[in-house]
């Protein structure tokens, strides 16, 4: 076929009707958890000042430095597509005085997000996320709420085996000095390293530590670690993160080369896979951890904040792999057919009742053909087929057929309503 004059931007997708419902599914689904635990929704501009993504996610990261979309604005004003939800929901926080909200504060978001990254399998320039963040609560147990939310959001939208991998990379008392520790022994290894590792190394030394080449891991896999460099702090956040996770028996794997990719993490990170893509893909469905420091840094009051955010498409395609299924009932159920132009008028009005009555309907009213509107019925699936013919039209009846045994029956036409609410059994 040839191609089209025009096509979606390379990386950014449709999203088609089909696939409309993997996304519902998953906002109902995180929307439903995260109220139970107390979150309430915001949401902030897809267009924010790039500043704030340069300031707050890091110079040296790749999403900034590689990954922004950015423009002028005619008034002069440098902005950029958000690449993430974070620094956002941040600067929300500050401008709008939310810390004088009782604490802690909680959160959470959805809606496409932007990164200019090399287009490869499932990974999007434009992709959607979900996102939650907690404002004003230090404590251990918050980090082990949030991976507990992400991992019975995973259970409902019907993953079995994740694994939650976490670390922790210190804070400003203790990260500095593993840093020195790190770059000595990368430096004396520099050689064997990648080239994007040679350049790491005097940018963001962490990075090293989570490279996929197989000759940086080799180096990594004798470099210093940084649980063992832990401040006191640090080390008993950590520890107690650990043991909150064993009291809620949520599956963990320590992971000393975990880091992220963004600046902005203090203490704890954490990202959830699917086990058995651990070893092929290594492409996490979710992703977060702490940045006690980030509120302080773009402007406001010293706040721990503990955050997450997990990949739509990622996860669409994990339930597009065990094939989950969405409740019929969802579809509209009846067809209403008519023929000829009393009945169609009539047809007009009945439909309107079915939407009062919130019954979910389905017609063909540009069509006159009797047989091509059943044959449309049948491919929609529906249990029910109204018929609405001149004769039924005149003696004010409509005709109700079984889609599954063919048999008709004629009611009255001011029934219906009530009559297929018994049907499908839907409560008054
Ligand atoms: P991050 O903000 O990089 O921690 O990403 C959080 C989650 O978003 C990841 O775990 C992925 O599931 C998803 N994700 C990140 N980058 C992409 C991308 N380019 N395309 C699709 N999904 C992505």
């Amino acid at each position: 076929m040839k191609k089209p004059k025009f096509q979606a931007p390379t990386g950014m997708h449709d999203i088609l009707p089909e696939e409309q419902k993997y996304f519902q599914k998953i906002y109902e689904t995180v929307s439903d958890i995260v109220s139970f635990y107390g979150f309430k929704k915001i949401d902030t501009p897809i267009l924010e000042e790039a500043e704030l993504f340069s300031k707050g996610i890091g110079l040296s990261t790749d999403i900034v430095e590689k990954q922004m979309y950015t423009l002028k604005t005619k008034g002069g004003d440098f902005l950029a597509l958000r690449p993430e939800f974070t620094a956002g929901i941040v600067r929300a926080y500050i401008e709008h005085g939310m810390f004088t909200l009782p604490q802690p504060l909680k959160l959470y978001t959805f809606g496409p997000v932007f990164r200019a990254e090399r287009p490869q399998a499932g990974r999007y320039r434009q992709f959607h996320q979900f996102d939650l963040e907690v404002f004003g609560e230090g404590s251990a147990v918050i980090d082990a709420q949030i991976i507990q939310i992400c991992y019975n959001i995973l259970q409902d939208l019907k993953f079995k085996d994740v694994i939650v991998e976490v670390n922790s990379i210190g804070d400003s008392q203790c990260r500095p000095y593993y840093k020195k520790l790190l770059v000595n022994y990368l430096k004396s290894h520099q050689a064997a390293l990648c080239t994007n590792c040679r350049r790491r190394l005097r940018e963001s030394p962490l990075r090293v530590l989570d490279c996929k080449e197989e000759k940086c891991q080799r180096v990594v896999a004798r470099a210093p670690q940084i649980i063992d460099h832990l401040c006191q702090e640090c080390n008993n956040h950590f520890k107690e993160v650990l043991e909150f996770l064993d009291a809620l028996e949520l599956p963990y794997h320590l992971n000393p080369y975990l880091v992220r990719g963004l600046d902005y993490y203090t203490k704890t990170v954490f990202e959830i896979f699917e086990e058995d893509s651990l070893e092929e893909k290594h492409i996490a469905l979710l992703g977060g951890g702490r940045f006690d420091m980030l509120v302080k840094l773009l402007g406001g009051k010293d706040t721990p904040v503990c955050g997450v955010a997990g990949g739509v498409e990622r996860i669409i395609e994990g339930m597009r792999a065990r094939a989950v299924r969405f409740p019929r009932s969802s579809s509209p159920q009846v067809f209403l057919a008519q023929i000829g132009t009393l009945a169609k008028r009539r047809s007009l009005k009945l439909f309107e009742d079915f939407r009062k009555a919130k019954i979910g309907m389905i017609e063909s009213f540009g069509r006159d053909s009797l047989k091509a509107q059943l044959g449309r019925a049948q491919k929609s699936e529906v249990k029910y087929t109204l018929i609405l013919g001149q004769k039924e039209a005149l003696e004010e009846t409509v005709i109700i057929r079984d889609m599954d045994t063919g048999r008709q029956r004629t009611v009255k036409l001011d029934k219906i309503v009530g009559e297929m609410k018994r049907k499908l059994k839907i409560k008054k």
